[in-house]
């Protein structure tokens, strides 16, 4: 598995923020798939990435000294890196939030002409089961 497939999400995104804010401040290539680089965050910190083997990729932070995790400077070095691999994931997450915002909009319209045509009494009864199936959802009361 890749560096970032072993990175967990917070790590990936706050990593994703930090090469976008340019807090990967010296990168130096040690062979084809090594690199040193000092990131900035709430101090400098020394990474060292090994692309081939990720789990051997260090860094000075207290999140990941001492242990075999991935995280956000190790991400954010490996994106100043490859740059295409970071705006590759950005244009998957915003077209799934696009994706997600459609079927939204979508549902909401189909809510709507579902309410607007019934009569005030079948109103009446489907919010009270709405209610009562919220009741008995949220707190397992049976
Ligand atoms: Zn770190």
């Amino acid at each position: 598995m890749g560096l970032i497939d072993l990175a967990s999400s917070n790590s990936l995104w706050r990593g994703i923020d930090y090469y976008q804010s340019k807090n990967v401040k010296k990168i130096k290539k040690i062979s084809d798939d090594e690199y040193n680089s000092i990131v900035s965050g709430t101090e400098e910190y020394n990474v060292h990435i090994d692309i081939n083997h990720p789990r051997k990729s260090t860094c000075t932070c207290p999140f990941a000294a001492g242990r075999r995790v991935i995280c956000k400077h190790m991400v954010a070095t490996f994106f100043t890196i490859y740059p295409e691999e970071a705006e590759r994931i950005i244009k998957e997450e915003q077209e799934y939030e696009e994706a997600e915002e459609r079927l939204f909009e979508e549902h909401l319209e189909e809510v709507k002409e579902y309410v607007n045509g019934l009569t005030d009494d079948e109103v009446r009864t489907a919010l009270i089961d709405k209610l009562m199936d919220e009741w008995y959802d949220d707190d397992y009361r049976w």
